[in-house]
C-alpha cells in the first residue's frame, strides 16, 4: 500500500480553504466582542467608528449602510446609540442645507483609534507569511472580494481591479508588473489596493477586459491592446 493510499479521506481543497477562512472570521468575530465589550460598544458601532475615521468629512447614513454591508435601520440604530455617548455628531452637508452627515466628536475619535485597531491581532500571523506568501495571499482575497461584491454579498470595495486607471501587466517587470494610471508608476501584487481614495470607477467593458487580463496572467507580463 502506498503511502497516498494510507491518508485519511479528505475534504475537497475548496471545502478545506473555506472552513479555514471560516475559522479566521470567527476569531475576527470573538475578539471583536471582546474588544468591543470592554468600551461598551457593539462590534457595528466600533466599524462606524472605524469608517467615520477614515472619512473624516463624516458619511451619510444611507453610505454608512453601504459601506458596512448592514440595513439602513441597523446603521441607524448604532448612530443612535453613539450619539447618546457622546461619539459622534450630525451636522448639515456642505453646500447642501438639506443633507445631514455624521461626524466623529474628538471624544470619537480617540474612541475610533483604538475600535480602527481591532483587527491588528491578525498582522502578526500575516506577517508571519513571506512576501511572496503575502503577495499571493492578496491577489487571492482581491479575487473573492470582486466575487463576493458581484453577488452582492459585501459592498463594493474601492480596488484597483475595478479601477479605470489600473493596467494590469503593463511592464516587463515580474514584481512590479503592473501600472497605475492615476500616478503613473508601476506596482505589484503586493501594492494591490483594496480601497484607495484615488480609485475611480471603470466603465463595464473596461472593468471586464481589465479583469480577464488579470485573472489569465500569472508570471508572463501581457499588455492590453
Ligand atoms: S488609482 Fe488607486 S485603485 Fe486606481 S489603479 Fe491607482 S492605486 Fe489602484
Amino acid at each position: 500500500m502506498s503511502a497516498e493510499d494510507q491518508l485519511p479521506p479528505d475534504e475537497p481543497l475548496d471545502r478545506r480553504v473555506t472552513i479555514g477562512l471560516a475559522k479566521i472570521g470567527i476569531a475576527l468575530k470573538q475578539q471583536a466582542w471582546a474588544e468591543a465589550g470592554e468600551r461598551g460598544l457593539t462590534p457595528t458601532q466600533g466599524q462606524v467608528l472605524a469608517l467615520l475615521r477614515a472619512n473624516p468629512d463624516g458619511l451619510r447614513l444611507r453610505a454608512l449602510a453601504e459601506q458596512l454591508g448592514v440595513t439602513s435601520a441597523t446603521v441607524s440604530d448604532s448612530v443612535t446609540a453613539l450619539h447618546r455617548k457622546g461619539l459622534v455628531a450630525k451636522q448639515p452637508t456642505a453646500g447642501d442645507g438639506r443633507g445631514v452627515v455624521v461626524v466623529l466628536t474628538p471624544t470619537g475619535n480617540r474612541e475610533a483609534a483604538a475600535a480602527a485597531a481591532w483587527p491588528d491581532f491578525l498582522l502578526e500571523a500575516v506577517g508571519a507569511l513571506s512576501p511572496v506568501e503575502q503577495a499571493t495571499f492578496l491577489r487571492a482575497l482581491v479575487a473573492m472580494i470582486r466575487t463576493l461584491q458581484e453577488k452582492g454579498r459585501i459592498p463594493v470595495a474601492r480596488m484597483c481591479v475595478s479601477c479605470r486607471f489600473f493596467q494590469p501587466f503593463q511592464h516587463d517587470n515580474p514584481a512590479r508588473p503592473h501600472h497605475c494610471a492615476f500616478v503613473e508608476a508601476p506596482f505589484g501584487d503586493g501594492e494591490l489596493r483594496l480601497d484607495c481614495p484615488d480609485h475611480s470607477p471603470a466603465p463595464v467593458d473596461q472593468a471586464a477586459h481589465t479583469w480577464e487580463v488579470f485573472r489569465s496572467s500569472t508570471a508572463t507580463p501581457r499588455r492590453i491592446p
